[in-house]
Protein backbone atom coordinates (compact mmCIF):
# COMPACT_ATOMS: atom_id res chain seq x y z
CA UNK A 1 0.00 0.00 0.00
CA UNK A 2 1.34 3.70 -0.54
CA UNK A 3 0.17 5.99 1.04
CA UNK A 4 0.43 9.84 1.65
CA UNK A 5 1.98 10.28 -1.79
CA UNK A 6 2.52 13.88 -2.03
CA UNK A 7 5.00 15.48 0.25
CA UNK A 8 3.75 18.07 2.52
CA UNK A 9 5.04 21.72 1.68
CA UNK A 10 5.94 24.55 4.03
CA UNK A 11 3.79 27.40 4.13
CA UNK A 12 4.46 30.93 5.19
CA UNK A 13 2.46 33.92 5.45
CA UNK A 14 3.77 37.37 4.74
CA UNK A 15 2.84 41.07 4.54
CA UNK A 16 3.80 41.74 0.84
CA UNK A 17 1.87 38.27 -0.09
CA UNK A 18 -1.87 39.32 -1.92
CA UNK A 19 -4.27 39.73 0.62
CA UNK A 20 -7.56 38.28 -0.48
CA UNK A 21 -8.73 36.25 -3.48
CA UNK A 22 -11.45 38.32 -5.34
CA UNK A 23 -14.91 36.61 -5.79
CA UNK A 24 -18.24 37.54 -7.49
CA UNK A 25 -19.37 39.96 -4.45
CA UNK A 26 -17.99 42.46 -3.07
CA UNK A 27 -14.10 42.42 -3.15
CA UNK A 28 -13.73 43.21 0.34
CA UNK A 29 -14.81 40.08 2.45
CA UNK A 30 -13.77 39.18 4.52
CA UNK A 31 -16.77 40.83 6.24
CA UNK A 32 -18.54 41.15 9.50
CA UNK A 33 -21.80 41.23 7.46
CA UNK A 34 -24.32 43.09 10.21
CA UNK A 35 -25.32 46.01 8.71
CA UNK A 36 -28.37 45.72 5.89
CA UNK A 37 -29.20 43.35 3.02
CA UNK A 38 -29.09 39.23 1.78
CA UNK A 39 -26.67 37.43 0.22
CA UNK A 40 -26.54 33.82 -1.02
CA UNK A 41 -23.76 31.48 -0.65
CA UNK A 42 -23.53 28.92 -3.28
CA UNK A 43 -20.45 26.59 -4.23
CA UNK A 44 -20.47 25.09 -8.03
CA UNK A 45 -23.53 26.60 -8.80
CA UNK A 46 -25.51 25.13 -6.33
CA UNK A 47 -27.26 27.17 -3.58
CA UNK A 48 -26.40 26.71 0.05
CA UNK A 49 -27.69 28.84 2.21
CA UNK A 50 -28.85 32.79 2.88
CA UNK A 51 -27.36 35.11 5.22
CA UNK A 52 -28.68 37.72 6.91
CA UNK A 53 -27.41 41.16 9.14
CA UNK A 54 -25.03 39.53 11.99
CA UNK A 55 -23.52 37.07 10.16
CA UNK A 56 -19.81 37.01 9.54
CA UNK A 57 -18.57 35.21 6.46
CA UNK A 58 -14.86 34.83 4.81
CA UNK A 59 -13.22 34.16 7.93
CA UNK A 60 -11.13 31.80 7.79
CA UNK A 61 -10.01 34.02 4.35
CA UNK A 62 -8.78 36.39 6.90
CA UNK A 63 -6.09 34.41 8.18
CA UNK A 64 -4.83 33.12 5.02
CA UNK A 65 -4.31 33.38 1.39
CA UNK A 66 -5.98 30.36 -0.19
CA UNK A 67 -8.47 30.37 -2.84
CA UNK A 68 -12.45 30.91 -1.85
CA UNK A 69 -14.35 27.78 -1.05
CA UNK A 70 -17.70 29.49 -1.68
CA UNK A 71 -19.30 31.97 -4.00
CA UNK A 72 -21.70 34.81 -2.29
CA UNK A 73 -23.81 36.94 -3.96
CA UNK A 74 -25.79 39.78 -3.38
CA UNK A 75 -29.19 39.00 -3.27
CA UNK A 76 -30.57 42.28 -2.40
CA UNK A 77 -28.61 45.40 -2.32
CA UNK A 78 -26.51 44.90 0.72
CA UNK A 79 -24.29 47.22 2.85
CA UNK A 80 -20.76 45.20 4.61
CA UNK A 81 -18.51 45.48 6.82
CA UNK A 82 -14.91 44.74 5.95
CA UNK A 83 -11.68 44.40 7.28
CA UNK A 84 -8.31 43.63 5.05
CA UNK A 85 -6.35 40.45 6.58
CA UNK A 86 -3.13 43.01 7.36
CA UNK A 87 -5.12 44.91 9.28
CA UNK A 88 -7.12 41.94 11.31
CA UNK A 89 -3.53 40.12 11.96
CA UNK A 90 -2.07 43.45 13.36
CA UNK A 91 -5.08 43.68 15.58
CA UNK A 92 -4.42 40.30 17.04
CA UNK A 93 -1.42 40.57 17.40
CA UNK A 94 -1.29 43.83 19.21
CA UNK A 95 -4.27 43.01 21.17
CA UNK A 96 -2.68 39.68 22.47
CA UNK A 97 0.76 41.73 23.68
CA UNK A 98 -1.29 44.53 25.12
CA UNK A 99 -3.22 41.90 26.98
CA UNK A 100 -0.22 40.00 28.12
CA UNK A 101 1.35 42.62 29.95
CA UNK A 102 -1.72 43.45 31.63
CA UNK A 103 -2.30 40.45 33.07
CA UNK A 104 1.24 40.37 33.98
CA UNK A 105 1.57 43.42 35.50
CA UNK A 106 -1.65 42.86 37.42
CA UNK A 107 0.15 39.41 38.47
CA UNK A 108 3.12 40.83 39.26
CA UNK A 109 1.11 43.33 42.05
CA UNK A 110 -0.17 39.96 43.87
CA UNK A 111 2.16 39.03 46.88
CA UNK A 112 2.08 35.37 46.13
CA UNK A 113 3.26 36.24 42.29
CA UNK A 114 5.71 38.60 42.90
CA UNK A 115 9.07 36.80 43.67
CA UNK A 116 7.89 34.61 40.52
CA UNK A 117 10.04 34.86 37.27
CA UNK A 118 8.52 37.07 34.64
CA UNK A 119 8.43 33.94 32.24
CA UNK A 120 6.68 32.45 34.60
CA UNK A 121 4.04 34.94 34.93
CA UNK A 122 3.68 35.09 31.27
CA UNK A 123 2.81 31.78 31.32
CA UNK A 124 0.22 32.07 34.29
CA UNK A 125 -0.96 35.35 31.92
CA UNK A 126 -1.82 32.98 29.20
CA UNK A 127 -4.26 30.82 31.44
CA UNK A 128 -5.99 33.16 33.28
CA UNK A 129 -9.45 32.97 31.75
CA UNK A 130 -11.87 36.37 31.81
CA UNK A 131 -14.86 36.10 34.07
CA UNK A 132 -18.10 38.44 34.11
CA UNK A 133 -20.67 38.95 36.96
CA UNK A 134 -23.61 41.16 37.15
CA UNK A 135 -24.24 43.87 39.69
CA UNK A 136 -25.41 42.04 42.66
CA UNK A 137 -23.56 39.06 42.16
CA UNK A 138 -22.19 36.78 45.04
CA UNK A 139 -18.75 35.94 43.35
CA UNK A 140 -17.61 33.93 46.56
CA UNK A 141 -20.00 33.12 49.15
CA UNK A 142 -18.28 32.99 53.05
CA UNK A 143 -18.29 28.83 54.09
CA UNK A 144 -18.12 27.67 50.89
CA UNK A 145 -15.15 25.38 49.55
CA UNK A 146 -13.32 26.76 46.00
CA UNK A 147 -10.57 26.30 44.58
CA UNK A 148 -10.14 29.59 42.42
CA UNK A 149 -7.93 32.93 42.46
CA UNK A 150 -9.95 35.84 41.36
CA UNK A 151 -7.78 39.30 40.08
CA UNK A 152 -10.12 42.34 39.67
CA UNK A 153 -9.87 43.33 35.82
CA UNK A 154 -12.90 45.95 35.47
CA UNK A 155 -15.28 47.48 38.28
CA UNK A 156 -15.21 46.79 41.87
CA UNK A 157 -16.73 44.67 44.18
CA UNK A 158 -17.75 44.97 47.84
CA UNK A 159 -16.49 42.57 50.49
CA UNK A 160 -18.70 41.41 53.12
CA UNK A 161 -18.81 39.08 56.80
CA UNK A 162 -21.29 37.40 58.41
CA UNK A 163 -20.58 36.64 61.86
CA UNK A 164 -21.13 33.75 63.85
CA UNK A 165 -25.25 33.58 65.01
CA UNK A 166 -26.04 36.73 63.02
CA UNK A 167 -28.01 37.05 60.39
CA UNK A 168 -26.72 41.19 59.18
CA UNK A 169 -23.95 40.91 56.33
CA UNK A 170 -20.98 43.27 57.71
CA UNK A 171 -19.48 45.58 54.96
CA UNK A 172 -15.71 45.49 55.42
CA UNK A 173 -14.40 46.94 52.30
CA UNK A 174 -14.49 47.76 48.33
CA UNK A 175 -11.57 46.27 46.04
CA UNK A 176 -10.92 47.82 42.88
CA UNK A 177 -9.00 47.03 39.20
CA UNK A 178 -6.02 45.16 40.09
CA UNK A 179 -7.20 43.89 43.95
CA UNK A 180 -7.29 40.43 44.15
CA UNK A 181 -9.25 37.74 46.57
CA UNK A 182 -9.41 33.61 46.92
CA UNK A 183 -5.76 33.72 46.68
CA UNK A 184 -5.81 30.73 50.15
CA UNK A 185 -7.44 28.33 47.71
CA UNK A 186 -4.06 28.40 45.16
CA UNK A 187 -2.25 26.35 48.05
CA UNK A 188 -5.15 24.59 49.16
CA UNK A 189 -7.03 26.35 51.81
CA UNK A 190 -10.27 26.31 49.88
CA UNK A 191 -12.71 27.68 52.63
CA UNK A 192 -14.28 31.06 51.96
CA UNK A 193 -14.07 33.24 54.77
CA UNK A 194 -15.71 36.31 52.98
CA UNK A 195 -18.70 36.94 50.41
CA UNK A 196 -17.16 39.00 47.51
CA UNK A 197 -20.08 40.58 45.64
CA UNK A 198 -20.17 42.14 42.55
CA UNK A 199 -20.95 45.99 43.20
CA UNK A 200 -20.70 47.82 39.95
CA UNK A 201 -23.99 48.93 38.05
CA UNK A 202 -21.69 48.00 34.64
CA UNK A 203 -20.61 44.80 35.89
CA UNK A 204 -17.36 43.08 36.91
CA UNK A 205 -14.85 41.16 34.95
CA UNK A 206 -12.18 38.84 37.01
CA UNK A 207 -9.49 37.01 35.55
CA UNK A 208 -9.35 33.43 36.91
CA UNK A 209 -7.35 30.67 37.46
CA UNK A 210 -7.97 27.43 39.15
CA UNK A 211 -5.37 25.12 41.64
CA UNK A 212 -5.01 22.34 39.38
CA UNK A 213 -4.25 24.94 36.42
CA UNK A 214 -1.83 26.90 38.87
CA UNK A 215 -0.07 23.25 40.22
CA UNK A 216 0.58 22.08 36.74
CA UNK A 217 1.95 25.27 35.12
CA UNK A 218 4.19 26.52 38.80
CA UNK A 219 7.18 24.55 40.79
CA UNK A 220 7.20 26.81 43.02
CA UNK A 221 10.71 25.17 44.58
CA UNK A 222 12.71 23.95 42.37
CA UNK A 223 12.02 24.32 38.35
CA UNK A 224 12.27 21.27 36.75
CA UNK A 225 13.25 22.31 33.40
CA UNK A 226 17.14 22.69 33.33
CA UNK A 227 18.66 25.45 31.34
CA UNK A 228 22.02 24.12 29.42
CA UNK A 229 24.89 25.87 30.29
CA UNK A 230 26.49 25.34 26.36
CA UNK A 231 30.22 23.53 26.21
CA UNK A 232 31.20 25.30 23.18
CA UNK A 233 34.35 23.61 22.67
CA UNK A 234 33.19 20.52 20.74
CA UNK A 235 31.45 22.90 18.10
CA UNK A 236 34.34 25.67 17.75
CA UNK A 237 36.50 22.74 17.12
CA UNK A 238 34.46 21.20 14.49
CA UNK A 239 33.59 24.70 12.81
CA UNK A 240 37.71 25.03 13.07
CA UNK A 241 38.14 21.82 11.35
CA UNK A 242 35.94 22.83 7.91
CA UNK A 243 36.87 26.87 8.16
CA UNK A 244 39.41 26.09 5.06
CA UNK A 245 37.04 24.49 2.89
CA UNK A 246 36.25 26.51 -0.19
CA UNK A 247 33.54 25.92 -2.31
CA UNK A 248 35.64 24.78 -5.24
CA UNK A 249 36.87 21.92 -2.91
CA UNK A 250 33.60 20.60 -3.20
CA UNK A 251 32.61 17.15 -6.08
CA UNK A 252 28.85 16.53 -6.72
CA UNK A 253 27.89 13.66 -6.77
CA UNK A 254 23.91 13.61 -7.37
CA UNK A 255 21.46 15.21 -6.07
CA UNK A 256 19.50 14.06 -2.36
CA UNK A 257 16.76 15.99 -2.11
CA UNK A 258 14.99 19.06 -3.05
CA UNK A 259 14.17 22.04 -0.77
CA UNK A 260 12.27 25.10 -0.42
CA UNK A 261 14.93 27.22 -2.14
CA UNK A 262 16.73 24.75 -4.48
CA UNK A 263 18.43 21.40 -4.61
CA UNK A 264 20.60 19.48 -1.70
CA UNK A 265 23.36 17.62 -3.36
CA UNK A 266 25.95 14.98 -2.33
CA UNK A 267 29.33 16.42 -2.41
CA UNK A 268 32.17 15.06 -1.42
CA UNK A 269 35.78 16.89 -0.45
CA UNK A 270 38.35 16.72 -2.91
CA UNK A 271 41.05 14.30 -1.39
CA UNK A 272 38.76 12.88 1.03
CA UNK A 273 37.07 9.96 -0.58
CA UNK A 274 35.96 8.52 2.83
CA UNK A 275 33.41 10.94 3.36
CA UNK A 276 30.75 12.58 2.14
CA UNK A 277 28.63 15.70 2.98
CA UNK A 278 25.49 17.17 1.86
CA UNK A 279 25.19 20.80 0.53
CA UNK A 280 22.12 22.55 0.51
CA UNK A 281 22.04 25.62 -1.98
CA UNK A 282 19.64 27.71 -1.62
CA UNK A 283 18.81 30.68 -4.83
CA UNK A 284 19.02 33.86 -3.33
CA UNK A 285 16.44 35.72 -5.23
CA UNK A 286 13.65 33.27 -4.17
CA UNK A 287 14.60 33.56 -0.62
CA UNK A 288 14.05 37.37 -0.91
CA UNK A 289 10.75 36.93 -3.05
CA UNK A 290 9.22 34.89 -0.65
CA UNK A 291 10.97 37.29 1.83
CA UNK A 292 12.60 34.54 4.03
CA UNK A 293 16.04 36.51 4.54
CA UNK A 294 15.50 36.44 8.03
CA UNK A 295 14.29 32.62 8.27
CA UNK A 296 17.13 31.59 6.56
CA UNK A 297 19.79 33.42 8.39
CA UNK A 298 18.27 32.23 11.46
CA UNK A 299 18.78 28.67 9.75
CA UNK A 300 21.95 28.93 9.52
CA UNK A 301 22.71 30.47 12.99
CA UNK A 302 20.67 28.07 15.15
CA UNK A 303 22.07 25.05 13.00
CA UNK A 304 25.91 26.40 13.23
CA UNK A 305 25.41 26.11 17.06
CA UNK A 306 23.68 22.98 17.21
CA UNK A 307 25.93 20.20 18.73
CA UNK A 308 23.17 17.50 19.60
CA UNK A 309 23.06 13.65 18.28
CA UNK A 310 19.51 14.22 16.84
CA UNK A 311 19.91 17.42 15.11
CA UNK A 312 22.06 17.32 11.72
CA UNK A 313 25.32 19.00 11.74
CA UNK A 314 25.85 21.92 10.07
CA UNK A 315 30.18 22.60 8.95
CA UNK A 316 30.32 25.57 6.57
CA UNK A 317 28.27 27.82 5.06
CA UNK A 318 29.32 29.57 1.22
CA UNK A 319 27.26 32.29 -0.85
CA UNK A 320 28.39 33.47 -4.16
CA UNK A 321 26.41 35.82 -6.62
CA UNK A 322 23.27 33.54 -6.92
CA UNK A 323 23.19 31.21 -4.15
CA UNK A 324 23.54 30.52 -0.33
CA UNK A 325 25.15 27.00 0.40
CA UNK A 326 25.17 25.17 3.39
CA UNK A 327 27.53 22.20 4.01
CA UNK A 328 26.08 19.10 6.23
CA UNK A 329 26.51 15.98 7.62
CA UNK A 330 25.12 13.43 5.31
CA UNK A 331 22.26 11.03 6.13
CA UNK A 332 22.60 8.09 4.09
CA UNK A 333 19.50 7.07 5.29
CA UNK A 334 17.26 8.56 3.60
CA UNK A 335 14.02 10.16 4.69
CA UNK A 336 11.63 8.98 7.63
CA UNK A 337 9.04 10.11 5.24
CA UNK A 338 10.44 7.87 2.29
CA UNK A 339 10.64 4.74 4.81
CA UNK A 340 7.01 5.69 6.16
CA UNK A 341 6.03 5.58 2.30
CA UNK A 342 7.26 2.25 1.47
CA UNK A 343 6.08 0.41 4.57
CA UNK A 344 2.16 2.26 4.79
CA UNK A 345 2.64 3.26 8.70
CA UNK A 346 4.78 1.83 11.60
CA UNK A 347 4.44 -0.18 14.48
CA UNK A 348 4.34 1.08 18.08
CA UNK A 349 8.09 0.13 18.61
CA UNK A 350 9.12 1.33 15.70
CA UNK A 351 7.14 5.04 16.21
CA UNK A 352 8.37 4.49 19.48
CA UNK A 353 12.05 4.63 18.65
CA UNK A 354 11.66 7.80 15.98
CA UNK A 355 9.19 9.81 18.49
CA UNK A 356 11.65 9.30 21.25
CA UNK A 357 14.53 10.81 19.09
CA UNK A 358 12.63 14.31 17.93
CA UNK A 359 11.59 14.30 22.08
CA UNK A 360 16.02 14.40 22.27
CA UNK A 361 16.29 17.10 20.02
CA UNK A 362 13.09 18.60 20.89
CA UNK A 363 14.59 18.47 24.50
CA UNK A 364 17.91 19.84 23.19
CA UNK A 365 15.63 23.04 21.66
CA UNK A 366 13.70 24.11 24.09
CA UNK A 367 15.97 23.95 26.86
CA UNK A 368 17.78 26.88 24.85
CA UNK A 369 14.09 28.47 23.96
CA UNK A 370 14.72 27.41 20.18
CA UNK A 371 11.06 26.38 18.63
CA UNK A 372 11.62 23.76 15.81
CA UNK A 373 8.43 24.95 13.85
CA UNK A 374 8.40 22.27 10.85
CA UNK A 375 8.23 18.81 12.20
CA UNK A 376 6.95 15.71 9.43
CA UNK A 377 8.72 12.90 8.50
CA UNK A 378 10.09 14.89 5.42
CA UNK A 379 12.45 16.72 7.39
CA UNK A 380 13.75 13.87 9.87
CA UNK A 381 16.25 12.16 8.06
CA UNK A 382 18.08 8.30 9.25
CA UNK A 383 21.30 8.61 9.72
CA UNK A 384 23.76 5.34 8.50
CA UNK A 385 23.31 3.62 11.95
CA UNK A 386 19.26 4.10 11.74
CA UNK A 387 18.98 6.97 14.57
CA UNK A 388 16.74 9.64 12.93
CA UNK A 389 18.02 13.72 13.22
CA UNK A 390 16.19 17.07 12.65
CA UNK A 391 17.14 18.49 9.31
CA UNK A 392 15.76 21.75 8.28
CA UNK A 393 15.67 24.60 10.43
CA UNK A 394 13.97 27.29 8.05
CA UNK A 395 11.44 27.91 10.59
CA UNK A 396 13.31 27.72 13.19
CA UNK A 397 13.69 30.97 15.73
CA UNK A 398 15.10 31.18 19.45
CA UNK A 399 12.57 32.99 21.54
CA UNK A 400 12.99 35.63 24.35
CA UNK A 401 12.25 34.19 27.53
CA UNK A 402 8.51 33.80 28.29
CA UNK A 403 8.02 35.42 24.97
CA UNK A 404 6.01 34.57 21.89
CA UNK A 405 5.95 34.85 17.82
CA UNK A 406 3.56 35.73 15.57
CA UNK A 407 4.55 34.40 12.08
CA UNK A 408 2.76 32.08 10.32
CA UNK A 409 4.65 28.81 9.14
CA UNK A 410 4.71 25.56 9.06
CA UNK A 411 3.47 22.73 7.00
CA UNK A 412 -0.72 23.32 6.93
CA UNK A 413 -0.83 19.33 8.54
CA UNK A 414 1.12 20.16 11.21
CA UNK A 415 0.53 23.48 12.55
CA UNK A 416 -1.19 24.13 15.67
CA UNK A 417 -4.62 25.83 16.25
CA UNK A 418 -2.98 28.94 17.92
CA UNK A 419 -1.06 29.13 14.99
CA UNK A 420 -3.96 28.90 12.42
CA UNK A 421 -5.69 31.66 14.82
CA UNK A 422 -2.63 34.27 15.12
CA UNK A 423 -3.29 34.11 18.73
CA UNK A 424 1.01 33.76 19.45
CA UNK A 425 2.99 30.50 19.90
CA UNK A 426 5.72 29.11 21.60
CA UNK A 427 7.57 25.83 22.15
CA UNK A 428 4.15 24.74 23.10
CA UNK A 429 3.31 24.33 19.06
CA UNK A 430 6.09 21.75 18.86
CA UNK A 431 4.24 19.20 21.27
CA UNK A 432 1.53 20.12 19.30
CA UNK A 433 3.30 18.66 16.13
CA UNK A 434 5.01 15.45 18.24
CA UNK A 435 1.61 14.42 18.34
CA UNK A 436 0.37 14.92 14.68
CA UNK A 437 3.84 13.22 14.09
CA UNK A 438 2.84 10.07 16.32
CA UNK A 439 -0.20 10.06 14.66
CA UNK A 440 1.61 9.63 10.95
CA UNK A 441 3.78 7.31 11.79
CA UNK A 442 1.50 4.77 13.15
CA UNK A 443 -0.92 5.73 10.54
CA UNK A 444 0.82 6.63 7.57
CA UNK A 445 -1.41 9.89 6.80
CA UNK A 446 -1.40 12.60 9.39
CA UNK A 447 -4.56 13.14 11.58
CA UNK A 448 -5.72 16.42 10.40
CA UNK A 449 -6.17 16.40 6.94
CA UNK A 450 -7.86 17.91 3.63
CA UNK A 451 -8.14 18.33 0.02
CA UNK A 452 -6.14 21.97 0.46
CA UNK A 453 -4.88 24.45 3.17
CA UNK A 454 -8.20 25.69 4.33
CA UNK A 455 -9.81 22.67 4.76
CA UNK A 456 -6.96 20.83 6.61
CA UNK A 457 -7.17 24.49 8.70
CA UNK A 458 -10.67 24.13 9.36
CA UNK A 459 -10.24 20.42 10.75
CA UNK A 460 -7.47 21.25 13.14
CA UNK A 461 -9.78 24.06 14.48
CA UNK A 462 -12.28 21.06 15.40
CA UNK A 463 -9.91 19.64 17.53
CA UNK A 464 -8.38 16.05 18.32
CA UNK A 465 -11.40 14.52 19.68
CA UNK A 466 -13.36 14.98 16.32
CA UNK A 467 -10.53 12.64 15.01
CA UNK A 468 -11.03 8.82 14.39
CA UNK A 469 -8.44 6.99 16.24
CA UNK A 470 -7.74 3.68 13.99
CA UNK A 471 -7.69 0.55 15.95
CA UNK A 472 -4.54 -0.40 15.35
CA UNK A 473 -3.22 2.83 17.47
CA UNK A 474 -2.64 1.21 21.07
CA UNK A 475 -4.92 3.23 23.96
CA UNK A 476 -1.50 4.38 25.32
CA UNK A 477 -0.15 6.34 22.29
CA UNK A 478 -3.95 7.85 21.51
CA UNK A 479 -3.72 9.14 25.28
CA UNK A 480 -0.18 10.70 24.23
CA UNK A 481 -1.29 11.80 21.17
CA UNK A 482 -4.14 13.67 22.86
CA UNK A 483 -2.62 15.16 25.57
CA UNK A 484 0.19 16.66 22.87
CA UNK A 485 -2.81 17.76 20.52
CA UNK A 486 -4.59 20.07 23.10
CA UNK A 487 -6.11 23.26 21.86
CA UNK A 488 -4.81 24.91 24.64
CA UNK A 489 -1.43 25.33 24.66
CA UNK A 490 -0.80 25.58 28.42
CA UNK A 491 -2.37 22.12 29.01
CA UNK A 492 0.05 19.88 26.20
CA UNK A 493 2.20 17.93 27.91
CA UNK A 494 5.76 18.82 27.96
CA UNK A 495 5.17 22.72 28.35
CA UNK A 496 4.09 21.68 31.90
CA UNK A 497 5.59 22.12 35.39
CA UNK A 498 7.68 18.96 34.72
CA UNK A 499 8.66 19.83 31.29
CA UNK A 500 9.40 17.36 28.47
CA UNK A 501 10.22 14.46 31.02
CA UNK A 502 6.57 14.49 31.29
CA UNK A 503 6.72 13.08 27.99
CA UNK A 504 9.48 10.67 28.69
CA UNK A 505 7.44 9.72 31.84
CA UNK A 506 4.62 8.80 29.81
CA UNK A 507 3.11 5.33 29.86
CA UNK A 508 3.34 4.74 26.43
CA UNK A 509 7.48 5.32 26.69
CA UNK A 510 7.22 2.84 29.67
CA UNK A 511 10.71 0.71 29.37
CA UNK A 512 12.18 2.88 26.45
CA UNK A 513 15.71 2.38 27.20
CA UNK A 514 16.17 6.26 27.02
CA UNK A 515 20.19 5.95 28.41
CA UNK A 516 20.61 3.56 24.70
CA UNK A 517 18.96 6.09 22.81
CA UNK A 518 21.25 8.61 24.28
CA UNK A 519 24.37 6.15 24.01
CA UNK A 520 23.48 5.28 20.75
CA UNK A 521 23.65 1.60 21.68
CA UNK A 522 20.37 0.76 21.64
CA UNK A 523 19.27 -0.97 18.33
CA UNK A 524 17.18 1.02 15.97
CA UNK A 525 13.99 -0.63 14.66
CA UNK A 526 14.85 -0.37 10.93
CA UNK A 527 18.47 -0.32 9.74
CA UNK A 528 19.46 1.43 6.55
CA UNK A 529 21.32 -0.48 3.41
CA UNK A 530 23.88 1.67 2.40
CA UNK A 531 26.60 0.62 0.49
CA UNK A 532 29.07 3.39 1.03
CA UNK A 533 29.82 7.11 1.46
CA UNK A 534 28.38 7.48 -2.10
CA UNK A 535 25.55 5.70 -2.02
CA UNK A 536 22.31 7.48 -2.21
CA UNK A 537 19.70 4.62 -2.86
CA UNK A 538 18.11 5.52 -0.02
CA UNK A 539 16.56 8.33 -1.83
CA UNK A 540 13.91 9.55 -4.40
CA UNK A 541 15.82 10.38 -8.46
CA UNK A 542 15.14 13.88 -8.65
CA UNK A 543 15.23 15.22 -12.98
CA UNK A 544 17.51 18.04 -13.13
CA UNK A 545 16.71 21.50 -12.48
CA UNK A 546 14.28 22.98 -14.83
CA UNK A 547 15.31 26.81 -16.48
CA UNK A 548 17.87 28.30 -16.55
CA UNK A 549 20.29 29.77 -13.16
CA UNK A 550 18.98 32.12 -11.16
CA UNK A 551 19.48 35.86 -11.84
CA UNK A 552 22.38 37.35 -9.59
CA UNK A 553 21.63 39.18 -6.24
CA UNK A 554 24.48 41.30 -4.94
CA UNK A 555 22.37 43.77 -2.34
CA UNK A 556 24.38 42.41 0.61
CA UNK A 557 21.24 41.13 2.37
CA UNK A 558 23.46 38.02 3.03
CA UNK A 559 26.27 39.45 4.67
CA UNK A 560 26.59 37.53 7.90
CA UNK A 561 25.97 34.52 6.10
P1 LIG B 1 15.66 20.90 3.06
O1 LIG B 1 15.64 22.01 2.08
O2 LIG B 1 16.62 21.15 4.19
O3 LIG B 1 14.28 20.55 3.53
O4 LIG B 1 16.18 19.61 2.29
C1 LIG B 1 15.44 19.02 1.25
C2 LIG B 1 15.71 17.55 1.19
O5 LIG B 1 17.09 17.31 0.92
C3 LIG B 1 15.46 16.81 2.50
O6 LIG B 1 14.12 16.49 2.67
C4 LIG B 1 16.34 15.58 2.28
O7 LIG B 1 15.75 14.66 1.40
C5 LIG B 1 17.56 16.14 1.58
N1 LIG B 1 18.57 16.52 2.58
C6 LIG B 1 18.69 17.69 3.22
N2 LIG B 1 19.73 17.68 4.06
C7 LIG B 1 20.28 16.46 3.99
C8 LIG B 1 21.37 15.82 4.66
N3 LIG B 1 22.10 16.44 5.59
N4 LIG B 1 21.65 14.53 4.34
C9 LIG B 1 20.91 13.90 3.41
N5 LIG B 1 19.88 14.44 2.77
C10 LIG B 1 19.55 15.71 3.03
Amino acid sequence: MILNQNKKVWCSMNAGMQNYVSINFPDLVPSDFSNEGRVEVSRENKFLSTLTPGKVLGELAILYNCQRTATIKAATDCKLWAIERQCFQTIMMRTGLIRQAEYTDFLKSVPIFKDLPEETLIKISDVLEECYYAHGDYIIRQGARGDTFFIISKGQVKVTIKKKDSLEEKYIRTLGKGDFFGEKALHGDDLRTANIIADDLEGVTCLVIDRDTYIQLISTLDEVRTKYVDDNDDRRRLNEEYANVKLEDLKTISTLGVGGFGRVELVQINGQPNKSYALKQMKKSQIVETRQQQHIMSEKEIMGEANCDFIVKLFKTFKDAKYLYMLMESCLGGELWTVLRDKGHFDDNTTRFYTACVVEAFHYLHSRNIIYRDLKPENLLLDAQGYVKLVDFGFAKKLQTGRKTWTFCGTPEYVAPEVILNKGHDISADYWSLGVLMFELLTGTPPFNGSDPMKTYNVILKGIDAIDFPKNITKNATVLIKKLCRDNPAERLGYQKGGISDIQKHKWFDGFNWEGLINRTLIPPILPKIRGVVDTSNFDPYPPDEGGPPPDDTTGWDANF
